[in-house]
């Protein structure tokens, strides 16, 4: 029996609220009940607090303070949040990395902030300070997703995850403890696993049967491959698997729901942007439109795209008075869909998350190419099982391949072929790896562009 669940939920959750003011659980059921509230009212909510957060934002944070002028804005942002927000600057992480400090709000106290990292796939990290309201309101934000799935913040779990920290013994050990007795969940590193050792993992998820699973997409997708291979099944039908941290492609979700034998449910979040959609049981991903407001706009021009056009995603945080940022360009390319899902709830919905603003290639004649479109092609041979390809310039990439045998796969000319197609003009070098490293974070990351646009 589960005894951490109830302790968890009982105990441990009411003590934090008392000593420390930690307000998770209310702002949860503050999202259980928006939810059910109709698009207007959730747009009226929305355009209230965004009101507030830009008035907020002119008066007391130094890279907005310019913007006030002669009082029009002002007026603009008490009479027309929404339109008043487009005429602040749209916020890259570079322009945000260069001067942090210019978005600390005045007043605001530095040593009850929080310091975070982003991780950095794309080169090197971001530091930004986040206050504790704003990390209750992400973790919320998370729970009311999982809540579509029948999860509660004890249900119990196993993390699939990336490469096993960096700690010492010690400090591993006592990492776990925490994990499995506050959280209610143990870890399994995918990553480097050996097949050997599917027994063992399998055995010990059996011993612990968890409610669901939590990881990256490729970590997911590692496990779930192995079982297939080995013929490995479980014994109990969790209540879903949950996909994080990356873009999670149609052929990763189709072996995960295989091996798994349940639903996979995807979250997209940030960790400079919070949890900003979740997926519900009839699979659209719904934007967490109480905590942010998020908008998609063209690549290229930063004008808004219409639902149905995919657009690079800004996101403004509704609750962080801390360190306010604008419109910020969280450097993932996304697609809005006008549609109501048949869930019910009037949150708006996401279509999907095509991947990091990086993934995407320029041809030598300016267009542009999704790193997706070479995961398609590139699927279609059974014998590579990885890949990596970096574009360099427009003229210059490099496509990395580990093979099962280590050399050329079948069909691979007919491949090269298509991959040519979408880069006239690129000179593609091949070579053949024994592995593909993750990111400092964990990732694994198909297609990098490392140059800026
Ligand atoms: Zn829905």
């Amino acid at each position: 029996m589960d005894l951490i669940k109830p302790f968890i939920e009982h105990i441990l959750y009411p003590a934090m609220e008392k000593k420390k003011g930690n307000r998770i659980r209310t702002y949860l059921e503050e999202l259980k009940q928006s939810q059910s509230r109709s698009r207007e009212e959730l747009m009226r909510e929305q355009e209230e607090k965004l009101g507030s957060l830009l008035l907020f934002s002119i008066h007391n944070v130094e890279a907005y303070k310019g913007l006030s002028g002669d009082g029009a804005l002002e007026e603009l942002i008490r009479r027309d949040p929404r339109a008043a927000l487009l005429r602040f600057p749209v916020l890259p992480k570079q322009v945000f990395k260069a001067d942090p400090d210019r978005y600390l709000a005045d007043g605001a106290d530095r040593a009850s902030l929080i310091p975070n990292t982003t991780g950095g796939s794309s080169g090197e990290p971001t530091h930004f300070y986040i206050d504790r309201v704003t990390v209750e309101h992400f973790e919320a934000a998370r729970w009311r997703g999982l809540s579509w799935s029948g999860i509660t913040p004890g249900s119990r779990s196993v993390m699939i995850w990336g490469n096993p920290f960096e700690l010492s013994k010690a400090e591993e050990k006592s990492y776990y403890r925490k994990e499995k007795y506050l959280k209610n969940r143990i870890m399994i590193p995918a990553y480097g696993l050996k097949p050997q050792a599917m027994a063992e993992y399998i055995k010990t998820i059996e011993d612990y049967r968890p409610e669901y699973f939590y990881g990256y997409a490729s970590a997911l997708a590692v496990f779930a491959r192995l079982m297939l291979e080995q013929g490995r099944r479980l014994s109990f039908t969790p209540k879903a698997v949950v996909s994080t941290s990356e873009s999670l492609f149609p052929f990763q979700r189709e072996l995960i729901g295989k091996a798994f034998g349940c639903a996979v449910i995807n979250e997209y979040g940030a960790r400079d942007g919070g949890i900003l959609a979740y997926e519900c049981p009839c699979g659209r991903l719904h934007i967490t439109c109480e905590n942010a407001l998020v908008e998609v706009v063209d690549q290229k021009t930063l004008e808004p795209a219409p639902a149905g056009q995919p657009g690079l995603i800004l996101v403004t945080d509704l609750n962080n008075y801390s360190m306010p940022r604008l419109r910020y360009a969280l450097g993932d390319t996304v697609t809005l869909s006008d549609e109501t899902c048949p869930c019910g709830m009037e949150l708006p919905v996401m279509n999907s998350v095509e991947g990091r603003e990086d993934d995407t290639f320029v041809t030598t004649e300016g267009g542009f190419v999704h790193g997706v479109a070479f995961n398609n092609i590139i699927k279609r041979s059974l014998g590579v099982t990885k890949f990596q390809i970096v574009q360099f310039a427009p003229d210059r990439a490099e496509l990395s391949l580990v093979t099962g045998e280590g050399g050329e796969p079948e069909g691979f000319a007919g491949i090269m072929e298509d991959i040519r197609a979408l880069l006239p003009g690129t000179e593609i070098s091949v070579k053949y790896v024994e592995d593909i490293p993750v990111t400092a974070s964990g990732k694994y990351r198909y297609a990098i562009r490392k140059f800026e646009l």
